[in-house]
């Protein structure tokens, strides 16, 4: 009898380890996908579609579509699992058993834990996204303060990069000059990696992009319009874009598979769960001390799917393990861009920005679709 994998979450880490197990594992696994909404969102795209360069629908498309024909898709929510029984309880009270479950729900982003952030922008939803586009449409000038709400986040660079791309839209409007842009970070650079920061905050400075440091947001006070940070410092916006606090799904935590804030704790190498053997977990779902992105997912994907497919066919363990390797692109305005490279064993380097990475970064984002769900990229 086939071995019932169930994969809970399909956005990038899910689908690619959905197609790759069904993929060499054949007719000895049968995979299945279970997701809340059955749409798979491009999140990276959300940073374009604050500008008016991108659109909602070219950002999502049918799981469906993503999906090898032989992989069957559940579209609910999993509420709870029972790492004893084996079994995933959903939303709509049916139960599935698995024997071998994988982990790839994300994160969430919850606004509602900054006092009085209710009505703060972001640009980390598809929704705040598109009403951040409409906020900076009728801006005409002010200040424009960015910040973030609390560590680990998800795409580390994102508000360096948002800094630079409304930078550059508020000059292309021709109103740069009648606005200011500051950047509030959590910590002592411009984000939390140092070779990088190092790097981007000569070029923050030259584009008038005011970074303070240690501004670790606690509050927002709307009626005056000001933002406090857990330092004590507050600062007075006109608008306000702020990356909202991150934590694991509710999933992980009623389930107890996770630890205070959600996030599964995994073996760094070989994402298996540190108590469960049957249970692994991959991208911003669990607690690596390391970027939350799609490319970790995606480099993650590779490795579950070599240690699910072997479990599945009752195969040893492969060699094959997580190394710790993230690349990531960071805009720097301008038509301009670096990367990021780094693995648990080499730090992170970024070369000088260039219109080459810009480019290379916009050819990723139109390409997504048709292979990194596929798992046609290595
Ligand atoms: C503005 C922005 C810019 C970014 N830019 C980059 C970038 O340039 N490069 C990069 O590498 N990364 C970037 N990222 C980060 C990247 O999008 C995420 O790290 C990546 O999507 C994580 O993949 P994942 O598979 O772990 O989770 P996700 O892609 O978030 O997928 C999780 C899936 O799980 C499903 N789910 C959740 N709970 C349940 C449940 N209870 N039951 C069933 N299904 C459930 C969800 O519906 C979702 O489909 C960016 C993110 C943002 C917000």
């Amino acid at each position: 009898m086939a071995s019932e994998v169930l994969i809970l979450g399909g956005g990038v880490g899910g689908t690619i380890a959905a197609n790759l197990i069904a993929k060499q594992a054949g007719g000895k696994a049968h995979v299945t996908v279970l997701d809340t909404t059955g749409i798979h969102v491009y999140q990276p795209g959300f940073l374009y579609l604050a500008i008016g360069q991108e659109q909602s629908r070219s950002l999502q498309r049918a799981e469906a579509q993503l999906l090898r024909p032989d992989i069957s898709l559940v579209v609910d929510r999993a509420i709870r699992v029972d790492a004893g029984a084996k079994s995933v309880s959903l939303e709509s009270g049916r139960v599935m058993p698995y024997d071998q479950l994988l982990l790839a729900t994300g994160s969430r982003t919850v606004m509602e834990e900054v006092t009085g952030g209710a009505g703060a922008h972001t640009f980390y939803t598809m929704l705040g996204a598109e009403r951040l586009y409409q906020a900076l449409s009728a801006f005409q000038h002010g200040t424009i303060v960015i910040g973030v709400a609390g560590i680990p986040y998800k795409c580390p660079p994102a508000p360096v990069e948002f800094a630079f791309l409304l930078d550059d839209y508020l000059r292309s409007r021709g109103i740069r000059e009648q606005s200011e842009i500051k950047l509030l970070s959590p910590l002592n650079r411009a984000f939390t990696i140092e070779a990088t920061s190092k790097l981007v905050q000569p070029i923050l400075a030259e584009r008038g992009i005011e970074l303070t440091g240690f501004f670790n947001v606690e509050s927002v006070d709307p009626i005056s319009g000001t933002v406090t940070s857990v330092e004590g410092e507050t600062v007075g916006y006109d608008l306000l874009v702020l990356v909202p606090p991150h934590r694991g799904q509710k999933v992980i935590e009623d389930s107890g598979l996770g630890d205070e804030r959600g996030w599964v704790p995994v073996d760094k190498n070989t994402l298996k769960h540190t108590l469960h053997d049957s249970i692994w977990a991959i991208g911003d779902a669990t607690n690596i001390p390391i970027s939350k992105s799609g490319s970790v997912a995606h480099y993650e994907a590779s490795v579950v799917a070599d240690g699910i497919a072997a479990a599945a066919m009752g195969e040893p363990a492969p060699a094959h393990v997580y190394d710790g390797k993230v690349m990531c692109f960071l805009e720097t305005g301008k038509g301009q861009a670096t990367t990021i490279r780094f693995d648990y064993d080499h730090p992170p380097t970024s070369p000088t920005p260039a219109r080459r990475w810009h480019w290379a970064k916009a050819l990723f984002n139109k390409t997504y679709w048709h292979t990194v769900p596929q798992g046609r990229v290595p």
